[in-house]
């Protein structure tokens, strides 16, 4: 079967990621700087000559995300993985809100987590490579629980 790629809603503040990759694999995750109770993922953040650290809320939909560094209201930042400094922004997507560019954090089984790279922006979609796995998000939280 043909591999489709499929956004889904999904209701904010039902689950949460667990497991944020860069796209070479890193973990994102930072159990030291926990948001609403959960590790957070930790990304580099980047505004011109401002750069710094930013922990954002691992919760869906939920954006109690923590700034190293004061990032003007309405700028489109660079996001980097902290780790190989590796570029999470996307070539192929825009939000689909303000048409600014999007970064991805990948997660297990071929889910990706896209959300707007312009601050004060939250718009994020949740975009899954699998058909079975998206019927499986369809039926339970558990098996949304088990994809993050
Ligand atoms: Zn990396
Ligand atoms: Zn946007």
């Amino acid at each position: 079967m043909e591999k489709e790629k499929i956004v889904i809603e999904v209701p904010s503040k039902v689950l949460h990621v667990e497991h944020a990759q860069c796209p070479r694999g890193h973990s994102l995750m930072d159990s030291a700087v926990p948001i609403n109770g959960y590790p957070s993922i930790k990304v580099v953040i980047q505004y011109g000559a401002i750069r710094g650290n930013i922990h954002l809320d691992p919760i869906y939909g939920s954006f109690h995300n923590l700034f190293d560094v004061d990032i003007p209201e309405g700028v489109v930042v660079e996001m980097f993985c902290p780790a190989c400094g590796g570029s999470l922004r996307v070539e192929h997507d825009k939000c689909d809100f303000c048409f600014s560019p999007m970064f991805a954090l990948y997660l297990p089984n071929g889910g990706i987590l896209e959300g707007c790279l312009k601050s004060g922006c939250h718009e994020h979609k949740l975009v899954l490579v699998d058909v079975h796995e998206q019927l499986g998000m369809v039926h339970g939280h558990d098996q949304i629980q088990l994809l993050m």
